[in-house]
């Protein structure tokens, strides 16, 4: 079944990875392979009525594309507009009318549906104001079942954690948030153009614990232009000082999209970078912390954000906002358009603003969890894969059992276990020939500037 060779292979995973500008590249199918998705709101609707007569289940990620300025080493396809003024205050107005609009094409799908998760990602979503944020939580409300006490997280900058907003945040239902901090190192802060007053993480989680929000993640990158091992080191050590509830450790990509490589700057080596990266996680596990998934830890097994955490198991996410992946669990998943004026000029429309995406059926589903597991874990557990899909691993999979057992891999009655990291070889074993020819055809095109 295997299309390409080892070389080529792993020629062809990184060629899509630099197609990918979502961070979305670990997914299955690859966000490389994805197609064209523009005009196709009633075959999305489609998917959703089809994926959630299935799994009666979903959670909601809103998507904010706004942010004070734009960080060097940020892939992300965001709009700055200040911390203040009117920039700002237009740009919340005319955001809160277009996601009401999307909202709306998708609310009487959902209808009897009950939100298990809500995620506010970005961007900068603590840019809102206190009135701001009551007005955006009240339409979401208003569209989705959304109950009480479902985990709520939000993304915050440190520099914007005051306690009128604090207050907010609480009386809305937030009851975790993920604190973007990147750096701590004045020189690290000043080389990649992130505004961010020192001291204020320490500031900002005392007073999250002071306003009764006690689930506090905070995200640090390693390798970051200009930073040297000693002061991500530094970093993580003050981080851990403040005991939040999980640390996730991101490596700097530096995809064509960031500013960084706009202007012809370059990574790290990676496998340099993962070293000092796999020192950080050592040091939070000698600070008592527990593996979460690949990038973060936790201090106890539930410190976790529950919508991205486990996407190996039955897990549905609604997306909206500029840039929002969905994932209808068995049937699709898609991404909206990224750039904020083509967004909303679709929703105001009642179109559906998705650009990209690929048909998911049960045997990519399949596929994305056991590649997911091999990666995370270096396992697969056998009952747990069969409980989730309702089938049995190597029934479904024996060619790629055997050809995992051939490199070395241990099959069990309980599991399949790598004896070490086969990144490359567990794509290679499960990519399907039509994920491999679409993202050939993508790359064909990225090559020919289409
Ligand atoms: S890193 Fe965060 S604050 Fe900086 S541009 Fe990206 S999303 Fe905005």
């Amino acid at each position: 079944m295997m299309q390409l060779k080892e070389t080529a292979f792993d020629a062809f995973l990184a060629a899509l990875k630099r197609l990918d500008y979502t961070g979305y590249a670990e997914q299955y199918p690859p966000f490389g392979s994805w197609e064209d998705f523009t005009g196709r709101r009633e075959e999305i609707l489609a998917a959703w009525r089809e994926s959630l007569a299935r799994v009666k289940e979903a959670g909601l990620f809103v998507n904010i594309p706004f942010c004070r300025s734009r960080c060097r080493f940020c892939f992300l396809p965001v709009t700055p507009i200040g911390s203040s003024g009117p920039a700002r205050k237009r740009s919340f107005s005319l955001y809160l009318e277009a996601l009401d609009a999307e909202a709306s094409i998708f609310s009487p799908v959902f209808k009897k549906i009950k939100m298990s998760t809500l995620y506010i990602g970005g961007g900068t979503p603590s840019l809102m104001t206190p009135a701001e944020t009551s007005s955006f939580f009240a339409l979401l409300r208003a569209r989705f079942d959304l109950p009480q006490g479902c985990q709520t997280v939000l993304e915050l900058h440190p520099d914007d954690v005051t306690a009128e907003k604090l207050s907010v945040y609480k009386a809305c239902g937030v009851n975790r948030v993920c604190i973007g901090v990147q750096s701590m190192d004045e020189g690290v802060l000043a080389k990649n153009a992130r505004r961010q007053g020192l001291g204020r993480v320490a500031k900002a989680h005392a007073a999250l614990k002071a306003h009764g929000i006690n689930g506090v993640n905070i995200d640090l990158i390693c390798g970051l232009p200009g930073q040297e091992k000693a002061s991500f080191l530094r970093d993580l050590s003050e981080v851990i000082a403040l005991r939040p509830d999980q640390v996730h450790l991101n490596t700097f990509i530096n995809t064509p999209y960031t500013l960084h490589a706009k202007a012809g700057g370059r990574s790290g080596a990676e496998v340099a970078v993962e070293a000092v990266r796999s020192e950080g996680f050592r040091l939070l596990s000698e600070a008592g912390y527990q593996k979460i998934d690949s990038d973060s830890m936790g201090l106890t097994p539930g410190s976790r954000n529950r919508q991205s955490a486990d996407l190996s198991g039955k897990r549905s996410v609604l997306g909206l906002g500029p840039g929002a992946v969905s994932r209808a669990f068995g049937a699709g998943r898609y991404i909206n358009r990224t750039d904020w004026p083509g967004y909303r000029e679709l929703v105001l429309k009642g179109f559906s603003p998705a650009v990209k995406g690929v048909a998911c059926g049960p045997r990519e589903e399949m596929i994305y969890s056991a590649i997911t597991q091999l990666t995370d874990n270096l396992s697969l557990n056998l009952a747990e894969f069969k409980r989730v899909h309702g089938k049995s691993f190597t029934g479904v999979f024996p060619y790629e059992a055997a050809e995992l057992g051939r490199a070395g891999a241990v099959l069990s009655g309980r599991s399949l276990k790598l004896p070490k990291n086969m990144w490359g070889l567990v794509r290679r074993v499960f990519y399907q020939p039509g994920v491999i020819s679409r993202g050939l055809a993508n790359i064909r095109s990225m090559k020919q500037g289409r």
